[in-house]
């Protein structure tokens, strides 16, 4: 049976254009016509990050290959606000979930960092990737956050941008207030590129380990003139429970959501 209404969403690299052909690689036609059972005619939306989502047909359906026409675009690029997510990579699936859950929620790019506690140190940078691509794909998204390479945390704070502000989730705040009030709330307007977009300025969520931050850590970030010390209540969550409250927080006061 064809699967006629599904509304399908694939991540391509190309251009994306009225006429344009799109040529698909192996992996993705084996997605459509070997999995999803797609034929010629059929509908796919297509999106790269940065044309916004396009309607495609099959133009051709082979088992290793096959080609899409773009027709007409059904949504036009939004991004999310200039918000980057710093955590400290955990176990692979606890992992996976923060950027799946960070794609969904909204930001503009993901940094993994490596704190004194770290428990994790490595990140499959491209398995990482993927999954953002993934989480775009289900989500609705027209855009892909890059996830950067996994970096030391002291090396990230030295060279952190000025005008970047830093929302700082420190455990040992857990209880006290949550301090976002000292955060200046959004005025829309549109950015650079003439598309809406939250125009809070520059901001960054940093998350720790599951060790939480060592004294250094916290002292260095708590006297950076960026950084705002936020708790997100009085228990402890587990890293990707609060990069999802951190996440949400943020949005609701600064981000898109409002
Ligand atoms: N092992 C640490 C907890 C680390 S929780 C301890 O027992 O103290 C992992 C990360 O989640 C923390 O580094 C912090 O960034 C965030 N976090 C968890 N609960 C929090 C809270 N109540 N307030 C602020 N940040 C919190």
């Amino acid at each position: 049976m064809r699967l006629m209404q599904a509304k399908i969403r694939l991540y391509v690299e190309q251009d994306l254009a009225g006429g344009q052909p799109v040529a698909l690689t192996r992996e993705q036609a084996h997605y459509l016509f070997g999995v999803m059972r797609l034929g010629p005619g059929d509908r796919v939306a297509l999106f790269n990050g940065r044309d916004g989502e396009w309607q495609a047909e099959v133009a051709d359906a082979g088992r290793k290959a096959g080609t899409l026409m773009c027709r007409a675009r059904s949504a036009p690029l939004v991004l999310p606000p200039d918000l980057w997510l710093l955590f400290a990579p955990i176990k692979k699936a606890r992992t996976d979930f923060i950027v799946e859950k960070a794609v969904e929620m909204g930001v503009r790019r993901i940094v993994p960092v490596q704190t004194e506690h770290t428990n994790s140190e490595r990140l499959r940078q491209d398995r990482a990737q993927a999954h953002a691509v993934e989480a775009a794909e289900q989500c609705g998204a027209g855009f892909v956050p890059e996830v950067a390479a996994l970096a030391r945390l002291d090396r990230v704070l030295a060279g952190w941008p000025a005008e970047r502000r830093l929302m700082f989730c420190d455990e040992t705040a857990a209880g006290s207030s949550v301090r976002l009030d000292g955060l200046a709330t959004r005025t829309p307007q549109p950015d650079e590129a003439g598309r809406q977009a939250g125009s809070s300025g520059a901001w960054a969520i940093l998350i720790g380990p599951e060790g939480g931050f060592s004294a250094d850590e916290r002292n260095r970030l708590a006297a950076m003139p960026q950084s705002v010390t936020v708790s997100l209540g009085p228990r402890i969550l587990r890293a990707d429970t609060a990069a999802v409250a951190a996440l949400t927080l943020w949005q609701m006061q600064l981000g898109d959501w409002v």
